[in-house]
């Protein structure tokens, strides 16, 4: 009824395209041997890298996020290692997923959902394989199904601890260029994302940064299929390596000008901006909970991305469509095992009002539906913005 104008895809993925970005991806198809795209290409690497703060080596594949979860198992494991998965939510299970489906033997290690990944239980799995057999410790930083966010200093705090050589592989999808993210000074050794979430672009890149262990690792294999292998694509000979072929010509353009954005803002405001309209959302969240069933999904403000936000009510679906189809803003499905959970994606190109527009809209969902909620939650997230 009122959702005519600009709509608003608040969900955890796709996230909003800048229009910089689609300006910059408008364009007739480059030559792809020589010229502009083989320029930016080569200069894509040390950005990249910057995003993740590290020193380590940049593979870019043409996928998203279940190809960089391929790509990052294809390079470190033999058929029969295991990898310990410690999982907190719906991708960190899919991961372990995909390590099974390529031969690999999981070592699972739920957690109650809403919960992060608690390093503790981590050291103590690690400390049982006497015989060093887990390869890897697959870690969802932010899991975008609750929005739980891991602790990974103190991950690899408990790997050394037990005094264990698996690797630290992060999924950082969700989390990359949202929620703080220190590669190297963590001691992270393997960090996968995807161009479609806090890097501004259209599904359709995956990333893979990785370390000298993580390559010592690589070195190891005795074989990884062509198009997974990271060697080619993070030393090519040629331009073509990069890509393993065609390049993905519109989005090199696309994934450059959004760089370009997060350089020109800086990475450190960056950060701070979803700060704060994270605890904007939460201050929302918790007004409408006061005395009522609403709440948030992660009880523990410390362990909360700031990519995203779920938020456990049980007329969640109904709340969705009427938002939608009232306000023109689209939440976020549940991802939770628990019935009746939506979430409010606030990964990238968001500012404080699009959020306070989000979260209008659905304080007028709760209250057009008739849902019990306390009140002033917009007015509560009003105040987080107007101290920042
Ligand atoms: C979105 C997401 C994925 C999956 O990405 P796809 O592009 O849908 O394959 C994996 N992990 C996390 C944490 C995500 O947020």
């Amino acid at each position: 009824m009122l959702a005519s104008g600009r709509p608003f895809l608040a969900i955890p993925g796709p996230s909003v395209v800048p229009d910089r970005v689609l300006r910059a991806m408008h364009r007739a198809s480059p030559n792809i041997y020589a010229g502009e795209i083989v320029e930016m290409t080569h200069a894509l690497v040390p950005r990249l890298r910057a995003v993740t703060r590290t020193q380590g080596k940049v593979a870019i594949y043409i996928g998203n996020g279940h190809a960089a979860w391929e790509a990052s198992l294809a390079n470190v494991l033999r058929e029969g290692d295991r990898v310990l998965a410690p999982v907190v939510g719906h991708f960190g299970r899919l991961w372990a997923e995909t390590a099974r489906a390529m031969g690999a033997e999981v070592v699972a290690l739920p957690h109650p959902e809403g919960e992060a990944i608690d390093p503790a239980r981590v050291e103590a799995a690690l400390r049982e394989d006497r015989e060093g057999r887990i390869r890897a410790v697959l870690a969802v930083h932010a899991d975008t199904s609750t929005g739980a966010l891991s602790d990974l200093a103190a991950i690899r705090e408990a790997m050394d601890a037990a005094g264990h050589g698996a690797l630290l592989m992060v999924d950082a999808i969700a989390s990359l260029g949202c929620d703080r993210l220190l590669m190297d000074e963590w001691g992270v050794d393997v960090v996968l994302s995807a161009s479609q979430k806090g890097l501004m672009c259209p599904p359709g890149l995956a990333f893979l940064w990785f370390n000298e262990r993580a390559e010592a690792a690589r070195a190891g294999l005795a074989r990884v299929t062509p198009y997974w292998d990271w060697r080619p694509r993070a030393e090519p000979a040629r331009f073509s390596h990069f890509w393993c072929g065609t390049a993905p010509t519109h989005h090199v353009y696309g994934l450059s000008e959004a760089l370009a954005m997060i350089e020109e803002e800086g990475l450190e405001r960056v950060w701070a901006r979803h700060d704060r309209l994270a605890r904007a959302v939460w201050a929302a969240c918790d007004a409408w909970g006061d005395g009522a069933s609403l709440r948030l999904a992660v009880a523990e403000p410390a362990r909360r991305s700031r990519a995203v936000t779920a938020v456990a009510l049980e007329e969640a679906d109904r709340l969705r469509a009427w938002v939608e189809a009232g306000t023109g803003v689209t939440l976020g499905i549940g991802l939770a095992s628990a019935p009746g959970t939506f979430r409010i994606g606030h990964m990238g190109h968001v500012n404080a009002h699009m959020v306070l527009g989000a979260l209008g809209a659905v304080e007028a969902g709760l209250g057009a539906l008739g849902v019990p909620h306390g009140a002033g939650g917009v007015a509560a997230a009003a105040r987080v913005v107007a101290a920042a």
